[in-house]
């Protein structure tokens, strides 16, 4: 079976015993504090096993696109160093949301398994959970009695709380689970090496391919246990080690899923696969994080320098990395197999399919940059490596590396690579107390302690901010949060028209005003799990009373205005630059609007202003808001609904139109787009490699830029005497200014000329040399020309001494010609000398020099002591 048919054979498997199969969710997460990337099938549904969220099936099943590369799961060190894991991979899993349980979960696992796809059931052992008495729990004997249906007691194997206890975090729904693993190994080892004892113990040919999770209890925040009401089945099979397994290999690199991009990197760095070790793992290496990198870009996480693009830049650097290093790749290369990936797998993923120019210009750009920021690493370390062996050692000082891999971005490895080759090493202890304490820096600033949710009463959250900017409501539960030494309250209202922030747009302010009319300030709202968590400084006296929760309405007004404003602005760049124009990013605020996008070069004056005219005459088309709440997706779909890639499961989705607008959106907006009132481009520029951003204002805003301007204007208008044409009044004012420059310069270069003439007349022979002299007030130019004009007409024989004043501060000058000079007088050193008798210093070339100063009564003795130190 080809990887694509094993896909879909788990798919059409579930769908047969009554799951409702639905797409993949997005890899890289967008309105999720607490997690970054997508890592396991379970995170979309997090919602719904914590009861946010009614199920619209109890049977679900899935492909799961994951990543594994921080936090909790983070699988990074490994990947191209065994064959087993990966950065990204997909997760095939099956859910029951309070439908059946452990024994439908474990006989289906194995029906599928040994009856559909003919693994040997020889090969295959079930973990169980042995227990943990500090908590009170026994072993899972249930789920060890359905496993004896189908295996022998020699391969059902106890594990311990680590291995088969599932957490979904420190608090909330978890339970014990049962993993099946599958012995690879050759026959003749199998008999030599029971493979029972190998499951858990890192063999690479003994492998976990399948995590059932039964959830049936939830953790409170003091650690203790309760049961949960509706038990949930939550599974997750690695795609990429079914493959192998069904495929007969021993290297999910082995599998069609990897061998294609495998061999073109052979065929691009004239290497072998299977040859060399090192090289083997640089390939695995690539292959790997190339899936990654594009999907994500594919995503809209571009690599950038702050949280998830960071993470992604790292893993693209670490590709290039081992490309540099073990394929000698010096120039950019993985962008040269975004080809291979796509066609491989842009059936199956459209996104990257449709992405695939943007995917290859972002690696291309990201891969050059960072092989620059190789070469001046390598530079740096040149010098590090010499200054070391100048002080007569032969190890690198552990605090040099770690800022040519923190400041510079010079990875470690290499770093010990070419220390090797410099017969040298490094201080890896001062390296790893660097990194401890960048660690503990990192980890004090993300910090966030919560403590338990007080229930007031129990109940669902109704948000009604779409109709409602005021509504009567109730505390449902509240919390404390400690972050960054700052204490706030998170409250959580049963009816509330605040929106919580997403999808760029930002969270309401407002109040809330209980029946004995005490008021809490609401500073914003954010969204955790689909809820929206109200943010305040304190807590009501008595959070049992009714409430009335309002919010600033203006604010709100604005902001809505702002993102309608992104919804007309995008469908209007891609009337003016082209359907290349997608949607990478977005930020609306009260103030000010951004919107990302994909466009390859500079948006020029005219196509700007283009867009603002289209976008401003559908504003004056006063267009009222048509909006569907809850629209199947297919329907939206229809529509021509754009941003349709990676939308969740099951969500019906909200879709908001304008005309021929039309967006999937969960925000706010104006009920006419008349209320926007005008929109403004207030700047374009690019933002990364193929990204451009706008900036823009709407409504108010516009009428605050105008004024600004009218007022300028005003300004400017009476400063050229109120011209009735601008203008030409201004054109006139730089001409004339010019004009007037240059005459100030003839005049200037004029009485230069006399003046030369003047002091060369005035000069007076003192044993055989002229000494000519200039004093008083004089822009120092004007003595330095003077100086030079005396140079060109006396060259011999000659000095100058000029003691003159520029504004209050005295200026020392001195020139003297070069057959002096050649006798040894040097004017830089005499003119520092005698700069101490003004306070000053200064210096120049032994032909000439000039030296500032404070004191202006020293002029004279300074003069005195250049006509000493010149010995005439
Ligand atoms: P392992 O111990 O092998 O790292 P795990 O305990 O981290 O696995 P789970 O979190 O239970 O795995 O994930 C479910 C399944 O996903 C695993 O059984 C495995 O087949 C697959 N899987 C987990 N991590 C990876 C990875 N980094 N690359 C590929 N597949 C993976
Ligand atoms: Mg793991």
């Amino acid at each position: 079976m080809t990887a694509n048919e094993i896909r879909e054979s788990f798919k059409s498997f579930f769908r047969e015993k009554g799951h409702q199969i639905v797409p993949s969710a997005p890899m890289v997460i967008k309105d999720d504090p607490t997690l970054m990337f997508t890592n396991a099938g379970m995170n979309q549904f997090k919602d719904i096993i914590l009861g946010n969220r009614p199920a619209t099936h109890t049977r679900v099943a899935d492909s799961q696109k994951c990543l594994r590369v921080s936090g909790k799961h983070n699988d990074l060190e490994e990947v191209g160093h065994d064959t087993y894991h990966h950065t990204m991979f997909e997760m095939l899993g099956n859910w029951s949301f309070g439908d059946y349980f452990k024994k439908e979960a474990i006989d289906w696992a194995w029906e599928y398994l040994v009856d559909v796809l003919k693994l040997n059931p020889d090969r295959l052992y079930a973990t169980v959970f042995e227990g943990y008495a500090p908590e009170g729990l026994e072993r899972d004997n249930e789920a060890a009695a359905y496993w004896e249906k189908h295996l022998p007691a020699s391969h059902i194997i106890n594990g311990n709380r680590h291995d088969n206890f599932w957490e979904m975090g420190d608090t909330g729904p978890c339970g014990p689970c049962s993993e099946i693993h599958i012995d690879l190994r050759p026959e003749e080892e199998r008999k030599a090496v029971d493979g029972a004892s190998l499951v858990n113990k890192d063999n690479p040919l003994v492998i976990e391919i399948w995590n059932l999770v039964f959830m049936q209890y939830n953790r409170k925040a003091d650690g203790s246990l309760e049961p949960l009401p509706a038990k949930v089945i939550d599974t997750g099979m690695g795609f990429e080690r079914l493959c192998m397994a069904l495929q007969g290999k021993t290297s999910n690199y082995d599998t069609d899923v990897f061998t294609p991009i495998i061999d073109v990197i052979a065929g691009l760095t004239d290497l072998k696969y299977g040859v060399d070790a090192k090289t083997d793992i640089a390939m695995r290496v690539v292959a790997d994080h190339l899936r990654t990198i594009a999907f994500s870009i594919a995503d809209s996480q571009l690599p950038s320098n702050a949280k998830a693009g960071y993470v992604i830049r790292r893993i693209l650097r670490r590709a290039v990395r081992y490309a540099y290093t073990f394929l000698n790749r010096k120039e950019a290369f993985l962008y040269r197999l975004v080809d291979c990936l796509v066609e491989q797998m842009g059936e199956s993923y459209p996104e990257l399919k449709a992405q695939k120019e943007l995917i290859k210009k972002v690696i291309k750009e990201e891969e050059e940059s960072f092989l620059r920021t190789l070469d001046n690493g390598i530079k740096l370390l040149d010098t590090l490596m010499a200054k070391a062996k100048a002080e007569g050692t032969t190890t690198l000082s552990g605090k040099d590396a770690f800022t040519l891999y923190d400041t510079y971005g010079f990875p470690l490895d290499l770093t010990e690579l070419i220390l090797r080759e410099n017969g040298m090493d490094l201080d890896q202890k001062e390296f790893d107390s660097e990194m401890q304490k960048q660690k503990e820096r990192a980890r004090n600033a993300a910090s966030v302690e919560t403590g338990d949710w007080v229930v007031v009463r129990p109940g669902e959250q109704e948000f009604v901010g779409y109709d409602l900017q005021q509504c009567d409501t109730d505390i449902l539960r509240y919390r404390k949060v400690k972050q960054k030494g700052k204490e706030y309250y998170q409250i959580i209202l049963s009816r509330t028209p605040f929106y919580a922030e997403m999808g760029g747009q930002v969270g309401d302010r407002g109040s809330l005003i209980s029946e004995s009319g005490e008021t809490i300030e609401i500073f914003d709202t954010k969204r955790e799990n689909n809820i929206g968590v109200h943010l305040s400084h304190r807590l009501p006296t008595n959070p049992g009373e009714s409430f009335t929760a309002t919010i600033d309405c203006g604010a709100r007004a604005a902001t809505s205005a702002n993102h309608s404003a992104t919804h007309l602005l995008h469908e209007a760049l891609r009337e003016v630059l082209g359907t290349h124009v997608e949607q990478k990013g977005s930020f609306v605020s009260p103030n000010v609007l951004r919107f990302d996008f994909s466009h390859f070069q500079k948006v020029t004056p005219e196509e700007l202003r283009k867009v603002e005219h289209i976008v401003n005459a559908r504003i004056r088309k006063a267009m009222p808001l048509e909006e569907a709440r809850e629209m199947p997706i297919d329907e939206a779909r229809k529509m021509g609904a754009m941003a349709l890639f990676g939308e969740k499961y099951g969500d019906k989705v909200r879709v908001v139109k304008y005309g021929s607008s039309v967006e999937l959106c969960g925000g706010t907006h104006v009920c006419n787009t008349g209320n926007i009132g005008m929109v403004r481009i207030l700047s374009e520029s690019s933002i990364a490699a193929g990204i451009r951003r706008i900036e823009a204002v709407t409504a108010a805003g516009v009428e605050d830029l105008l004024d600004d301007f009218q007022d300028t204007m005003k300004d400017v208008c009476a400063f050229l005497g109120n011209s009735s044409n601008i203008r030409a009044a201004v054109e006139k004012t730089i001409k004339e200014n010019a004009e007037l420059h240059k005459q100030a310069e003839e005049f200037l270069a004029e009485r230069t000329r006399n003046l030369s003439a003047d002091v060369l007349q005035n000069a007076t022979e003192v044993n055989g040399v002229t000494v000519c002299r200039l004093s008083g007030p004089r822009m120092p130019e004007v003595v330095k020309n003077v100086a030079f004009n005396i140079r060109k007409d006396s060259p011999i024989h000659t000095v100058f001494i000029g003691t003159t004043m520029s504004g209050d501060k005295p200026l020392l000058t001195l020139m003297i010609s070069d057959d002096l000079v050649k006798q040894g007088l040097n004017a830089s050193q005499i003119i520092r000398e005698a700069a101490k008798l003004i306070k000053g210093g200064g210096g120049g070339q032994p032909f000439f020099a000039q030296a500032g100063g404070k004191d202006a009564d020293g002029l004279s003795a300074a003069s005195d002591k250049i006509l000493e130190l010149l010995k005439i």
